[in-house]
């Protein structure tokens, strides 16, 4: 087998604390496989259908942890508690709510990071930063969720600097809530992300190549 050589060159440049998600959104099985047989764990996906498809396929390596990192449909919430361990975009009290509920009656504690908005951003959903100050009490006092951070995705047009700042105000606010971990980086900011004090990169094409969408 081919190794993966970007998965081995990231692995060796993420600092201790930092962990690598590896985002396998429409990329094959096979993929999956041979960057978990590499020591791969931790898979994203975002769309629940396709995951559901590889979760199924993958069952036989234990080791796969699923991490749901997609806008999250009310009547999909079911399925997103039965089949993962992470949950990276919770963009609402509501949905926050259900999970709570859900998990409850699942059996399940999910692990979850409040998606953050820190710029305007017509193509992402996400609490503001006061919003999420509002909600905090209510948020911290659901049962059968555990929030271990916050999920912040920059604009797709500002400049890497400008990205910086705004994973640096992620951090702020994430130590601000007495929370360890901060969801942030992509293939092409994931050193900004990093550098400011990321706990989860999310790479993708970079990993798996970038032909499918
Ligand atoms: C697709 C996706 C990623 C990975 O993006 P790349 O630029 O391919 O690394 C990370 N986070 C989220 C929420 C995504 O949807």
């Amino acid at each position: 087998m081919i190794s993966n050589t970007y998965f081995q060159k990231l692995k060796a440049q993420l600092p201790p604390g930092v962990n690598l998600l590896a985002v396998s959104k429409g990329h094959t099985v096979q993929s999956i496989r041979a960057l978990a047989i590499e020591g791969q764990n931790a898979f994203g996906e975002s769309r629940l259908q396709e995951a559901l498809i590889k979760i199924i396929d993958l069952k036989d390596i234990q080791e796969i942890k699923w991490h749901f990192i997609g806008r999250i449909q009310s009547n999909k919430v079911r399925a997103i508690v039965k089949e993962f361990d992470f949950i990276h975009s919770v963009d609402s009290f509501k949905i926050a709510k259900r999970i709570s509920r859900i998990a409850g009656e699942e059996n399940k504690i999910p692990s979850i990071m409040i998606q953050v908005k820190f710029r305007p951003d017509e193509n992402k959903t996400g609490f503001l930063e006061n919003q999420l100050l509002d909600e905090w009490a209510n948020l911290i006092s659901l049962p059968n969720i555990k929030i271990v951070g916050l999920m912040t995705i920059s604009p797709i047009d500002l400049a890497l600097d400008d990205r910086r700042l705004l994973f640096t105000q992620c951090r702020t606010l994430a130590n601000n809530l007495g929370l360890k971990d901060c969801s942030m980086g992509m293939s092409g900011d994931w050193k900004e992300a990093v550098v400011a004090g990321s706990t989860w990169v999310r790479i993708g094409s970079a990993l798996f190549g970038s032909k499918k969408k």
